[in-house]
């Protein structure tokens, strides 16, 4: 899934909209190890286009762990659900906090919980630090 093609200008008005922070996990750039790159939310491979409306913000754990895929099962039914799409979907409406975990009401919300693995232990420590500290979400 590269994303070396796009274009400075295109690079940066998505880094601008994002607030600074993960369109997924909501982890802040400002204390992230790696800079952050940029996700085809549909992947070229499915047809998605290197345009504003199908680009996001992503942190580097969130975009290993997301890839090219578009899809996955929700834990709870196992149906096939497409995951969070930060251009049309609203994020709150798909996750929120329990202590320092991320849970979902919303089948979208679940599987990209699984598959992204926001819930991974280091992650919930980290996000328990961040909500110490004031600066997450
Ligand atoms: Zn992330």
């Amino acid at each position: 899934m590269s994303t070396r093609n796009i274009p400075a200008s295109l690079r940066q008005q998505i880094i601008d909209r994002a607030n600074g922070q993960c369109e997924y996990c909501r982890l802040p750039d400002s204390i992230a190890f790696y800079p952050p790159e940029i996700d085809h939310i549909i992947a070229r491979k499915h047809g998605g286009q290197t345009t504003l409306d199908n680009l996001a913000r992503i942190c580097w754990r969130c975009n290993h762990h997301k890839g090219t895929d578009i899809a996955t099962f929700d834990p709870q039914t196992n149906d096939l659900t497409r995951l969070f799409n930060p251009r049309t979907d609203n994020w709150h409406e798909h996750f929120h906090l329990s202590d320092s975990e991320l849970i979902s009401d919303t089948p979208i919300g679940r599987a990209t919980i699984f598959l992204l693995k926001l819930n991974r232990p280091d992650r919930v420590a980290e996000r328990a630090l961040l909500i110490e500290a004031g600066t997450y979400l």
